[in-house]
């Protein structure tokens, strides 16, 4: 594999990603990214973490009416999203593979991943 190097602005974003798991918007990325590279601006993390998703390195989550986040787990996994908070959660727990079923269904497709998002209310939204 290429060794790759990024500028330290970059690293920095990824670093900033890496450590979260909340999975993290630009703008949160941003407020921690400043604690380590004090001259960083907002379009520098936003052209770092396009970046890093067009590399590989970033994973992005869209959601309709919400920023979009960013997941430095690359590993196949599920995610929660919360229906009233907006949080993502990683569901960490083996799934079936559904790529099969799909590619029954769609015939002479080439179907070649599935990603699952569970849907609901999180702990801290249904115990307010
Ligand atoms: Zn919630
Ligand atoms: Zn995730």
């Amino acid at each position: 594999m290429a060794i790759v190097r990024f500028t330290r602005q970059r690293q920095a974003v990824l670093e900033a990603v890496q450590q979260s798991t909340e999975h993290p918007d630009a703008a949160k990325i941003f407020d921690e990214v400043r604690h380590v590279v004090a001259s960083i601006s907002l379009g520098t993390v936003y052209r770092s973490l396009e970046a890093l998703v067009a590399e590989g390195h970033l994973l992005q989550i869209q959601q309709p009416g919400m920023p979009t986040r960013y997941d430095a787990r690359l590993e196949n996994h599920a995610h929660f999203v919360c229906d009233s908070c907006g949080e993502v959660f990683d569901v960490l727990t083996k799934l079936p593979d559904v790529t099969p079923l799909a590619a029954q269904a769609l015939e002479g497709f080439d179907v070649n991943s599935a990603r699952v998002e569970f849907h609901g209310q999180c702990k801290r939204c249904r115990q307010n």
